[in-house]
């Protein structure tokens, strides 16, 4: 073994076991028991027997949309999608700080949480064009050694509803986001296929994922789950299509939620949830148990949308078990993997987590297990992201800090 650039000493997995961890170029290079390690080089940190876990995976964030680091900004939207995106219109108007300031408080304060990687949305609309999909891929470039971001385009106005958007969707994938996004094409567009065939369009022709935000609910969700689940194999694009909330999943009988999950499984369809509080979940044990992949996102933050989040991915976690009244540890550790391996793997990531060969993106925390982590939700965390200190206690340290020599 090459000398590491980082050793964590002292170390507990999520088994119990203790073990030291050596890191080379920002992967795990040898994990061993405590001291058969000891001598050899690098920064050490000594984790006293802290947990050691993966990084947190927060897959549904819309970094350009908080408030963070502006005054309070009293919530003035109605309760209907429609209402919100009107008021978000007209609060936006009255928001000194920069887009790009207030996403980098929130990257920061994601961090700060432990998130290692994540998926955002940016709004696209024919009147500010790709200006956040601009923002957002310099957002991206500037924090790129602390935490990997993930951009879809996101029209939060409607496709067709829009005139223009369809094609800007194209043109954001061409400026540097990653999927392309949709919104309920039943009742924002008034037209299924025709949003669906134009989203699915472009993500073949530009070999990119999508991800669609679906509020409609009960059959008419489910009916446009199925019309994605034909489009998504006629296209070739399994595995890499996510519906974002899927209330209506939550609204129909368990027969047809059992049925239409066995369908997204087989066209490899992801679900990702936020746990919202008065809106329907989505059964997530009937979806796993079909093979559909759920993961976990913060959503809004702090924004026009909501006054609430902390960006926090073990609080999330924490908030799905509380939703669905999970209480026994292999429920809670289900969670777990919804903020960790099933987000990595729906960004494309390693999933494998504190293993040889992974990614070195970790946290380690004061706790004895994963349901105890949960459950304290600590702000004692040390973040580190490709083997570098990038967060420690609550505090964003940024991506110049090598490790220091002692924890
Ligand atoms: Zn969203």
């Amino acid at each position: 073994m090459s000398d590491p650039s980082l050793l964590l000493v002292d170390g507990r997995l999520a088994d119990g076991t203790r073990v030291d961890i050596a890191v080379v170029d920002g992967i795990i290079e040898a994990i061993a028991a405590p001291g058969e390690m000891a001598g050899k080089g690098g920064n050490a940190i000594d984790l006293d027997g802290r947990l050691l876990l993966p990084g947190l995976i927060d897959g549904h964030l819309h970094l350009d949309k908080t408030f963070l680091g502006h005054e309070w900004v009293p919530h003035a939207a109605g309760p209907s999608v429609k209402e919100r995106i009107d008021n978000e219109v007209k609060v936006a108007e009255s928001i000194a700080l920069s887009v790009a300031e207030r996403a980098a408080n929130l990257v920061e304060l994601a961090v700060a949480k432990g998130t290692t990687s994540l998926r955002t949305h940016a709004d696209v609309d024919p009147d500010k064009g790709l200006e956040h999909v601009r923002i957002l891929t310099e957002v991206r470039e500037k924090y790129r050694d602390v935490v990997a971001i993930e951009i879809v385009a996101f029209p939060q106005q409607g496709v067709l509803a829009r005139p223009g958007t369809a094609e800007l969707l194209e043109a954001a994938t061409a400026a540097g986001a990653d999927r392309v996004g949709g919104l309920d094409p039943a009742t924002i567009d008034g037209d299924v296929a025709g949003q669906l065939d134009r989203l699915f369009a472009v993500a073949e022709r530009r070999g990119v994922g999508i991800d669609i935000h679906l509020h409609d609910g009960g059959l008419e969700g489910v009916q446009e789950i199925e019309q994605m689940a034909t489009r998504t194999e006629a296209h070739g694009l399994q595995g890499r299509v996510t519906v974002s909330h899927a209330y209506c999943l939550g609204q129909v009988d368990d027969g047809i939620a059992k049925r239409t999950a066995e369908r997204m499984a087989r066209a490899g369809i992801d679900v990702v949830t936020a746990a919202p509080g008065a809106l329907p979940m989505p059964p997530i044990d009937v979806l796993r148990a079909a093979g559909v992949r759920v993961f976990a996102g913060s959503d809004n933050i702090r924004d026009a949308w909501s006054p609430f989040g902390n960006a926090d991915m073990l609080e999330r976690a924490m908030l799905i078990a509380y939703r669905l009244g999970w209480r026994r540890d292999e429920e809670i550790a289900t969670a777990f993997e919804m903020v960790t391996a099933a987000g990595a793997a729906a960004l494309g990531l390693c999933e494998d987590g504190v293993a040889v060969g992974a990614p070195a993106d970790l946290i380690a925390l004061p706790a004895r297990s994963v349901p105890e982590a949960i459950a304290e939700r600590t702000p004692c965390r040390l973040v580190i992201k490709a083997g570098r200190v990038v967060a420690r206690d609550g505090e964003f340290i940024g991506p110049g800090s090598g490790a220091p020599a002692h924890d």
